[in-house]
């Protein structure tokens, strides 16, 4: 679970409160234009953060902000509404800084633990807290989600719980409960902590059951009977250490100040950018910079950006980017043939800079999704064997030009019929997701997993020799052979084998790879749950 410093949250907060009394100072539109955007970076920051809580109170905010823009266009604000909005932005004020308070604690305590080296990832422990009066059907989740660092606490009630730590997650029972109670216990919760992701369990699975769990603060909901298996998984998910790589934005505008405006818009919300002024020079930037996004100038010298779209839309790679039009004026015949063309939303300038910002991050997320099915393997997340295999043509030339060390390691379950066999497909299922989250959450960020056929697994380990590389994974086997897999009446165990393959300037792709899997069979003839760095 990201999180970030009581500084990181204290500059924001100051940067807050300098907006709002520049746009106290002179209430004009502009003013309220510069506050919008930086409430909306805030707010879009929190949510990145996993803030939950605070990301909820900068949310309601930007909507009242934004409101105000119905009501004012032009003119200044009223004194009711800068009342208003003053109270507003001091009640975010204070649970901003009584959270950072809450934080500088463990801040201190984690730089006072010696530096870990650097093979040996060191896994957090993750803080669940679990509301509920009973706790038995709950006994295997628990379990479960104990081998993966993450420890599950019981409360009976809301009351029972510490102020602090806050836990990264807090599981709220909804059972035995009417949904007023159930209500009542999320905004208590809501109000105490700050940070924590709040789940709802055993909801009704209508339509009033979910609006007012959520409006009362609930980030997720699962209803009674979700199978234990999709509730770990969001979970694992919210612990695991992956982040979102920044957005990247290409924006094609003739004009340089129009471009330095708009990208300055772009950073202001996190997003990074590169400009370019001639459309000639489109492919080369799509090609290097690898945008999420293109935004389009409509008027150019020498050609229109529907053109511009055209050409781009005649390579296969580009065929999905996302393009998005702003142009000076609102031609409606324009517009039509510019959407039809391959365009997906046109924006008219001047724009106002949360809706670029909305327009643009809904449609990279969009794309980032469709792109997630294309490359990852939707059983585990892991990355798919194409995507595997070019992941480490790219990890091979990035070592070859770095002149740094690389390893791959192939890793295969044993006896895994057996497994299939014995407890049924599904549970061979389950036994993969738990290799596949193992893997995820024990390698480090630079290291990347894939699924590399059924039961294997390709793991690609930059800036390791061999000796590091079998450190870290002959852990994880013997983590995982402690894992107990449960199943009607008991539980059962498992384990892998894995080969080493260190890269050298002489080696390709499939040489090293064909080497990875000799060691991996040299493992398996030598009696399986172990890893071999090859002859
Ligand atoms: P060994 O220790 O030698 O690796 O023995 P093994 O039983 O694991 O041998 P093998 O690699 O031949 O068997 C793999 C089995 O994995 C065969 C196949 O039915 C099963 N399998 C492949 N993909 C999946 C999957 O997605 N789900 C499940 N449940 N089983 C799968
Ligand atoms: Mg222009
Ligand atoms: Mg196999
Ligand atoms: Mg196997």
């Amino acid at each position: 679970m990201m999180s970030c410093s009581p500084e990181e949250l204290q500059k924001k907060s100051q940067e807050l409160l300098a907006k709002w009394q520049a746009c106290q100072a002179q209430p004009g539109f502009d003013g309220l234009v510069e506050f919008a955007v930086t409430v909306s970076s805030l707010t879009e920051f929190l949510e990145a953060r996993g803030l939950s809580g605070l990301h909820q109170s900068a949310h309601a905010l930007e909507q009242k902000v934004l409101s105000q823009f119905d009501q004012t266009s032009g003119t200044t604000l009223g004194t009711e509404a800068l009342q208003a909005l003053s109270q507003q932005v001091q009640e975010f004020l204070d649970r901003a800084q009584a959270f950072a308070r809450g934080q500088v604690a463990p801040a201190e305590e984690r730089r006072n633990q010696p530096e870990a080296p650097q093979t040996v990832t060191l896994v957090p422990v993750h803080k669940v807290a679990f509301v509920t009066t009973q706790p038995v059907p709950w006994r295997d989740l628990v379990a479960q989600v104990g081998y993966f660092n993450v420890q599950v606490e019981v409360f009976a009630t809301v009351q029972a719980l510490p102020a602090a730590p806050e836990p990264s997650i807090v599981l709220v029972d909804a059972v035995g409960l009417a949904l007023a109670d159930f209500v009542a216990r999320v905004q208590a919760l809501r109000g105490q902590f700050s940070a924590s992701t709040i789940m709802g369990l055993n909801l009704g699975s209508d339509f009033e059951s979910l609006q007012h769990a959520l409006g009362a603060g609930c980030d997720a909901c699962f209803a009674e009977g979700t199978q234990h298996a999709a509730i770990i998984a969001r979970i694992i998910k919210l612990c695991s250490n992956e982040e979102e790589p920044p957005y990247r934005v290409l924006v094609v505008e003739d004009s340089k100040t129009a471009g330095a405006l708009i990208r300055r818009t772009l950073s202001e919300s996190g997003m990074e950018s590169q400009a370019i002024t001639r459309p000639q020079e489109v492919l080369t930037a799509l090609a290097q910079f690898q945008p999420d996004l293109v935004l389009m100038d409509m008027y150019m010298p020498g050609c229109t950006g529907v053109e511009v779209t055209r050409v781009i839309r005649q390579h296969a790679e580009f065929l999905s980017t996302p393009v998005v039009y702003l142009s000076g004026d609102s031609n409606v015949a324009l517009q039509v043939d510019a959407l039809r063309l391959g365009g997906d939303h046109f924006l008219t300038k001047p724009f106002n800079p949360v809706i670029l910002n909305a327009v643009v991050k809904s449609k990279i997320d969009r794309y980032r999704t469709l792109r997630r099915t294309m490359l990852h393997d939707s059983l585990t997340g892991l990355y798919n064997h194409t995507t595997s295999k070019q992941y480490l043509q790219t990890a091979i030339n990035a070592a070859r030009q770095q002149g740094s060390q690389l390893c791959v390691a192939m890793i295969d379950i044993d006896h895994f019929k057996a497994v299939n066999d014995t407890y049924g497909h599904p549970m061979g299922d389950q036994v993969i997701r738990n290799v596949a989250w193992l893997l995820r959450q024990r390698v480090r960020k630079t290291d990347s997993v894939g699924r590399y056929g059924g039961e294997e697994f390709v793991v690609l380990l930059p800036g390791s020799n061999a000796e590091q590389a079998h450190a870290v994974l002959d852990r994880i086997r013997v983590d995982f052979s402690h894992i107990r897999q449960p199943v009607e009446d008991g539980w059962f165990s498992c384990t892998f084998s894995g080969g080493i393959a260190q890269w050298n300037a002489d080696l390709d792709s499939e040489v090293l790879l064909k080497r990875a899997d000799e060691a991996l069979y040299l493992a398996k003839r030598a009696g399986r749950n172990q890893v071999s760095m090859g002859a």
